[in-house]
């Protein structure tokens, strides 16, 4: 198949930049390259890069910022459709604000449960901070094997919690050096 080449640029760790094109024979460099300034190898830095430059074409590409679609299609498009487009892109980006506020306050609220129960049978800080640690270990664990969307609220959830950790460490050294 005769597809176009591949542009590959490199920056070598002498400082040289050198970029060239390139037919790739079966996804690898057809010859060796190297550096021009300091003959350094550079086959297997183009290599890497013509692997990612070929997996990327068969992967779908980032959705485009709402702006560069919205110029995109006002083009061709008639103005009340134009309209539409943006009310609904506005809508979709409403709801994702609430998507988001909503998460937010799903996990500060487990905090505050948390904090709460720790503090109702005066937990001391070094085992507050270890239920926190064993709640942040839980959530990277559940992190690690959920979708999208439950990942941002874990990930959520887990900031919160560190958050809590820094400010009963902080205030648990200033009642300490009170005491000294
Ligand atoms: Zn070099």
């Amino acid at each position: 198949m005769n597809s176009s080449p591949i542009p590959i640029k490199i920056f070598c760790v002498c400082g040289q930049k050198y970029a060239f094109e390139v037919h790739p024979d079966n996804g690898r460099m057809p010859v060796p390259v190297a550096c021009p300034v300091c003959k350094r190898d550079g086959t297997d830095e183009a290599n890497r890069i013509i692997t990612k430059i070929l997996n990327g074409k068969t992967q779908p590409l980032p959705p485009p910022s709402v702006n560069a679609l919205l110029n995109s299609v006002q083009a061709s498009l008639a103005p009340h459709l134009v309209d539409a487009l943006k009310n609904a892109v506005v809508q979709e980006l409403a709801a994702q604000r609430r998507d988001l506020l909503a998460a937010q306050q799903a996990a500060s609220a487990e905090l505050t449960v948390l904090i709460q129960r720790l503090e109702s049978v005066q937990t001391p800080l070094l085992e507050r901070l270890r239920a926190y640690e064993s709640r942040i270990g839980e959530l990277e664990k559940e992190l690690a094997d959920q979708s999208k969307e439950n990942r941002e609220l874990l990930k959520l959830k887990i900031d919160l919690l560190k958050e809590q950790v820094e400010t009963e460490r902080a205030a648990g050294r200033i009642k300490f050096n009170t005491f000294n």
